[in-house]
């Protein structure tokens, strides 16, 4: 796949010191996944993240810390097996430990104009959803009160900046109004991440999102 938009070094960043809220980090983790340009640009973080570690000035743990996890090591543990699941090729990993199936059997609800969306279980301020948005259909028009992150897992999508395919990832803030509209042909269905309420401009929408956690 062809990726034009990919992960901010901002974001990226925050990614490599652990500091983004799940949300993000599931949405940046699974472009990540998707992108072998943005994959090598996180490990070049992680390198510095681990040059950091090493001159750190060691602290010492307390007496016999070594000898409690050599022992716990020894031990069998017995781990569950996990009931085998059809994996979904548009959920890639970490998407389909959130997703756990297909992604038409995730219990969706319909947010009018036939887009539908399933809120995804994370913690922190932000919010996870997956969005499944008719060919042709177009999301209504809004801005964002904070950051929004939306990566395209199946169809394309456009809006007054561009177009997003497979893979691609959009980072809306909040000088951005945007109208996305999905391409004719085929459903789009996107990964999305906002940490703030968005801002609609018609009247519908308005009334329903605090309904719909949007
Ligand atoms: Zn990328």
């Amino acid at each position: 796949m062809t990726i034009r938009h990919h992960v901010s070094d901002a974001l990226l960043t925050a990614y490599a010191a652990g500091s983004l809220p799940e949300a993000f980090s599931l949405v940046v983790a699974t472009h990540l996944s998707l992108c072998d340009d943005c994959r090598a640009r996180a490990a070049a973080l992680d390198a510095v993240g681990g040059r950091l570690m090493e001159e750190a000035a060691p602290v010492a743990l307390s007496e016999g810390s070594l000898a409690a996890v050599m022992s716990r090591l020894d031990r069998r543990i017995e781990v569950p097996a996990r009931p085998a699941r059809r994996a979904d090729p548009r959920a890639p990993a970490p998407l389909a430990d959130y997703v756990g199936g297909r992604l038409q059997d995730v219990r969706w609800r319909a947010l009018g104009g036939g887009v539908r969306q399933a809120i995804l279980p994370t913690g922190g301020e932000a919010i996870a959803r997956l969005l499944w948005i008719p060919g042709g259909q177009a999301v209504p028009d809004h801005g964002h009160r904070g950051m929004e992150l939306t990566l395209v897992l199946q169809g394309a999508f456009r809006d007054e900046t561009d177009r997003f395919g497979p893979g691609d990832l959009e980072i809306a803030d909040e000088e951005l109004e945007h109208t996305p509209t999905a391409e004719a042909g085929i459903d789009c269905i996107c990964l999305a991440a906002t940490d703030a309420p968005l801002r609609f401009n018609s009247f519908l929408p308005k009334l329903v999102q605090p309904f719909f956690r949007i």
